[in-house]
């Protein structure tokens, strides 16, 4: 289903009217986690501020650590609507257990991101796959691209056909940062199926300096979108400081993008 093959033009996952896959990027921005209600009401702020028409947060987090911040939860789910509906802005969040599929559901989840511990997570897979909803699967820490697109198909055997890959870097020997950004994954997948490519540079890097050189060559290879993690005071932020874009920065990473968008 999710084979070039079968929509040799390519498509377009349509976000509450917000077309992704066309011929405009879009770029998701928001912090690595739902935090506090003025935390979220200063992102979406600076999401709009940047020119970015959707927002990330996570209120279930998936931490290597079971003792580090797990997410707010339902809690966390609220908080970021409330903000995000001020806006208009469509909410992307994590789901990490079937188990609160029907709670997404009941929270207007506009995106269901599905991380990259969970690719291959096959019964999540399964039940995003009956739902309405749009998907952003992310690739698997260590994933090849057969595995992930076999994930998507996966999603779409159940009848939803609105996925969007999201490449977020691989592991690798390299100690300098976070994974290492797989650029050839871009045109690699954008020839092997007709959905959206999106990539995000923060959890690739793992700096907030390195985004803007992984957005940019992101966009030049041919992505159809970013998620981007922003928050209003990165030092202070309960999880992936490191690599958060200050809204300042966000908004200066935006102009480069709309350039180099144009060229390619
Ligand atoms: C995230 O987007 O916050 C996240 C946990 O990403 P990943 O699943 O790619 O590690
Ligand atoms: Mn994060």
């Amino acid at each position: 289903i999710v084979s070039r093959d079968t929509h040799p033009q390519g498509t377009i996952v349509n976000i509450r009217g917000i077309p992704l896959g066309g011929e405009q990027i879009q770029v998701i921005a928001g912090p690595c986690s739902v935090e506090t209600q003025e935390q979220m009401d200063l992102a979406a702020e600076g999401v709009v501020a940047a020119g970015c028409r959707m927002m990330r947060g996570g209120a279930f987090k998936p931490r290597t650590s079971p003792y580090a911040f797990q997410g707010l939860g339902v809690e966390g789910l609220e908080i970021f609507q409330k903000a995000a509906r001020k806006h208009n802005l469509p909410i992307v969040t994590e789901l990490m257990d079937v188990r609160m599929l029907d709670t997404f559901m009941e929270h207007d989840v506009d995106v269901i991101q599905i991380g990259a511990r969970n690719m291959q997570n096959f019964d999540l897979l399964k039940e995003v796959g009956r739902v309405n909803k749009p998907v952003i699967l992310k690739r698997g820490l260590s994933a090849t691209i057969s595995e992930w697109l076999m994930s998507a198909e996966y999603i779409a055997a159940g009848g939803n056909h609105d996925i969007i890959f999201c490449e977020r870097g691989i592991r690798t020997y390299e100690t300098a940062y976070r994974n290492v950004l797989d650029i050839t994954a871009i045109p690699v997948l954008k020839r092997e199926t007709h959905l959206p490519v999106i990539v995000d540079p923060s959890h690739a890097g793992g700096k907030a300096w390195m985004v803007p050189a992984l957005a940019q060559a992101a966009v030049a290879a041919g992505a159809d979108g970013l998620m981007i993690e922003m928050h209003p005071n990165p030092c202070e932020a309960w999880c992936d400081a490191d690599q958060a874009l200050k809204p300042q920065e966000l908004k200066q990473l935006m102009d480069t993008l709309s350039v180099i968008a144009k060229a390619v």
